[in-house]
């Protein structure tokens, strides 16, 4: 939108150009064509979920656009020769149910979330999962292909070990005060542990993060996290206070 409105001030520099959005993402060297855009005379209005522009006839056959300016708190009506519409990039609809499949995050908006955005950008937590491009926000095509190619790269990196090693640090299951109630099931967010045939929970150490967090709902105390267990925490504590 803001590379039209230059270019419409270029066909036409006296042009009234106005700029309706609810989000700029102008990061990075874009920024230049903001400044640009500003400097000749693009206008921008900034809108919210509730205070959407209402596009009714206007005069002469023309449109007129209705939207509330934040920054002179009244409301403009802009009548215009002509309304564009800059399509909007939406998460696919599917998203969830990846999701779900892969054991992956999304955010609140619906797109998916990297493990960490600056140590791994290309990442899941889940092992052996990575994410590119507008699947993760809306971007533009280079930042997409270079994305790309890191998250292959990483997908390589794995492939050409011959065994992949897991973290030490995975949860236990005892068995025998296992009483088959499933919060631990629900709460792991990596799939990591089922209810065997007999009822009773167990674990996959290869996709077991060691978050603890089945052995914090553990109503009986079943599952344990190796290097983790309470006897190892109360000893850590004391040393810490310097208890007797
Ligand atoms: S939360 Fe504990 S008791 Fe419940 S199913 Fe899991 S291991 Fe068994
Ligand atoms: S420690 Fe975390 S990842 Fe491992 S089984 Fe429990 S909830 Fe799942």
């Amino acid at each position: 939108a803001v590379k039209n409105a230059l270019a419409l001030k270029e066909t036409n520099p006296d042009a009234d150009v106005y700029v309706l959005f609810r989000d700029m993402r102008t990061y990075g060297m874009r920024e230049d064509a903001y400044r640009e855009a500003s400097k000749r005379g693009v206008t921008f209005i900034r809108y919210t979920p509730e205070t959407r522009p209402e596009v009714t006839e206007g005069d002469g056959g023309r449109l007129r656009v209705r939207v509330p300016d934040p920054i002179l708190g009244t409301e403009l009506a802009i009548d215009a020769d002509i309304v564009s519409l800059a399509a909007a990039a939406v998460p696919q609809d599917d998203a969830p149910r990846l999701a779900q499949m892969f054991q992956v995050a999304l955010g609140p908006d619906g797109f998916f979330k990297e493990a960490h955005v600056k140590l791994r950008p290309v990442e899941f937590a889940t092992d052996g999962v990575y994410l590119c491009g507008a699947a993760q926000f809306p971007k533009h095509l280079p930042e997409v292909v270079s994305q790309a190619q890191g998250a292959a790269g990483r997908a390589v990196a794995l492939l050409t070990h011959d065994t992949v090693v897991a973290s030490g640090a995975v949860c236990d299951v005892e068995e025998k005060r296992c009483i088959s109630c499933g919060q631990c099931v629900e709460v792991c967010a990596y799939g990591a542990v089922e209810l065997g045939p007999k009822g009773r929970a167990s674990v996959n150490p290869v996709l077991c993060k060691g978050d603890g967090l089945c052995n914090a709902v553990c109503p009986t105390g079943a599952i344990t996290v190796r290097h983790f267990t309470n006897e190892q925490y109360e000893a850590e504590i004391e040393a810490a206070v310097g208890a007797d």
